[in-house]
């Protein structure tokens, strides 16, 4: 199916225009509240108009990878709309459904936020996309590329090699694969983690979720600050699958739509390999400069089929 982007759009005095149509839309709602008896429906529209108006202009100007709090933000909206009208209908069935609902997607809002360096506040005014200004950096370079038995002996023989996961591999499902990879190559002696990013995949604890599927041992699982202070005496990171959570934009271009999340600090270690089906950006829409620097290469294939192929080079050694 054909892919269909819209673009960030705001104009000059968005926000003042948000907050005066906010009010315009609380004061009208309050006027037919009060007005209970009344039939006048052209009001009753002109609210629902405006507070459709509103949605959109509110959700417009945010960048690609702020977008998911923002679908977690309205996510727990709705909890608090199932929960009032639970008292408009005196039903505690609904009432309890929507405070769970909202209660759930406020924290995972703000774990979010924490997770991507992003106030609350900063949500709620619609101002994620005018924290990204000028000229985003541009990558140029050449990538090299790796061939499967190079990236098998370079991994067979490191001393300690992190994984690194990322969506693509949710979407391969490869993690089953992954895990045997791990064994394969601490049976061989080389010391293996994995390296998870809080925002990796599509959803908090995406990769958490994914490997304990897998049964990836949890002591082998490692933070983002913890990952971080291991990557300098690392040999081998292995990027399955993962993209923006390892964008090194995020802490030198100020004008990158991501500038400021935390990231995994990958070009730390000796040797990175990355693995995914083309150079195309990730959730983002962002190039990766880590992907053009000189200790990188690209191992391009579907993360489960090149996995298998990387388990079988390994065997054979
Ligand atoms: P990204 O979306 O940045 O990158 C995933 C990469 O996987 C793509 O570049 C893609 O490249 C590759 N890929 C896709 N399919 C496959 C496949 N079958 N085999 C191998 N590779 C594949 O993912 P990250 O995990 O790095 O980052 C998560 C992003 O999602 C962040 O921007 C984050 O903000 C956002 N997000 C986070 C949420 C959260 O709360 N965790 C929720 C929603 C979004 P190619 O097409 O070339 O294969």
């Amino acid at each position: 199916m054909q892919e269909v982007k819209v673009k960030d759009f705001s104009f000059k005095g968005q926000q003042v225009f948000n907050m005066l149509l906010f009010v315009f839309i609380v004061v009208l709602s309050a006027y037919l509240i009060v007005q209970l008896n009344s039939t006048n429906y052209g009001l009753f529209y002109l609210v629902f108009a405006a507070a459709l108006l509103y949605g959109v202009l509110f959700v417009f100007p945010i960048g690609g990878a702020d977008m998911p709090v923002v679908i977690s933000l309205l996510n727990s909206f709705t909890g608090v709309a199932a929960a009032c009208a639970g008292f408009l209908y005196n039903n505690q069935v609904m009432l309890t459904g929507g405070i769970l609902v909202g209660a759930a997607g406020t924290l995972l809002t703000i774990l979010m936020c924490k997770a991507m360096n992003r106030s609350l506040l900063n949500v709620l005014i619609g101002s994620f996309g005018a924290t990204a200004s000028g000229t985003q950096q541009a990558v140029t370079g050449n990538y090299k590329e790796i061939s499967l038995s190079d990236a098998a002996v370079c991994m067979s023989y490191a001393n300690k090699v992190i994984i690194v996961p990322g969506y693509g591999l949710a979407v391969a499902q490869a993690q089953h694969v992954c895990h045997e990879l791990e064994k394969l190559l601490a049976e061989k002696g080389v010391e293996v983690k994995y390296a998870i990013h809080p925002v990796a995949g599509r959803m908090p604890g995406h990769m958490n979720v994914l490997l304990a599927e897998a049964d990836v041992d949890y002591d082998n699982l490692m933070e983002m600050e913890q990952a971080n202070d291991e990557f300098k005496s690392t040999d081998v990171v292995l990027i399955l699958g993962a993209n923006d959570v390892v964008n090194p934009a995020a802490k030198s271009d100020p004008a990158s739509p991501i500038y400021g999340m935390p990231i995994l600090e990958v070009e730390q270690a000796k040797t990175v390999i990355v693995n995914k089906r083309s150079m195309k950006p990730g959730y983002a829409g962002i190039e990766n400069a880590l992907f053009f620097q000189p200790k990188t290469s690209m191992l391009f294939g579907d993360a489960k089929v090149a996995l298998q192929k990387l388990v079988a080079e390994i065997k054979a050694l």
